[in-house]
């Protein structure tokens, strides 16, 4: 439902949460965070309201409030109950790539059935955790591809309407994201970018804008933001001043 991501300095927890409380009025059932820490991804979910998942935040160490890099979500369920284990991020690979995703993906009975074959167990109810699979087999494969490339390899095999923005164990400092026929805008900063599915969430943040159109690829660091067509051509955007307040 919605999606926020942040990479740069050490307030990421900070910013995904305002974040999400900003897209708080569009609905939810669940919320959750993958942050990237030196250690691998850290995934928190919770079920219910953002103070839920604002309370496991702080019961965790400190560790936390120096994380750089993260992706948060609220989720409307559309496949699977509202349960911890079917909030995002959806982790691939046990535990290398997370993903967080709004929307649904029309033809995850199939894929999903693909990869039972192949021996990959499934933690959730969720068409979003398949994508989270076909990520981590695809940057498992090609070690030596970017997270960007690997992203758009696999979208290539979805079918539906999605916004998914994604991390990897690989790639530190970098997140990447896409869309199709769900909406997703990056926030520009100094030392740190932003993106979300409304800019709503980031109103607080930043006044400068680019909007991601269908079918295109956004990888984000703290100090680069880079949009692309599927096949890694890069597209030229011009970015926008949002002067509204939210
Ligand atoms: N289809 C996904 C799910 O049920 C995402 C739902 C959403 O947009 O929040 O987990």
């Amino acid at each position: 439902c919605g999606i926020v991501g942040y990479v740069g300095r050490e307030r990421c927890v900070e910013v995904l949460m305002q974040g999400l409380s900003h897209l708080e009025y569009r609905g939810y059932d669940s919320a959750g965070l993958a942050l990237q820490g030196e250690g691998g991804i850290e995934p928190i979910r919770e079920v219910g309201r953002l103070e839920n998942l604002g309370r496991a935040v702080a019961a965790r160490n400190g560790h936390l409030s120096r994380m750089r890099a993260g992706i948060g979500h609220t989720r409307w369920a559309t496949h699977g109950r509202p349960s911890e284990q079917n909030a995002h991020p959806q982790m691939g690979g046990r535990g290398t790539v997370a993903v967080v995703h709004n929307g649904i993906i029309e033809n995850f009975a199939e894929l999903k059935a693909e990869l039972l074959e192949k021996g990959v167990r499934f933690e959730s109810e969720t068409d979003t955790e398949v994508m989270a699979h076909l990520l981590a087999e695809r940057v498992e494969a090609n070690p030596k591809e970017t997270l960007r490339a690997s992203l758009s390899a696999v979208l290539g095999r979805l079918e539906g309407s999605f916004a998914v923005a994604a991390v990897s164990v690989a790639e530190p400092g970098v997140i990447v994201a896409a869309r199709h026929q769900s909406p997703l805008v990056v926030g520009l900063g100094e030392g740190e970018n932003f993106l979300a599915s409304a800019v709503q969430a980031l109103l607080g943040e930043t006044r400068r804008f680019l909007v991601v159109e269908n079918g295109e690829v956004v990888e984000i660091t703290g100090d680069s933001v880079g949009i692309f067509t599927r096949d890694g051509g890069p597209v030229e955007r011009e970015s926008f001043e949002v002067d509204w307040d939210a």
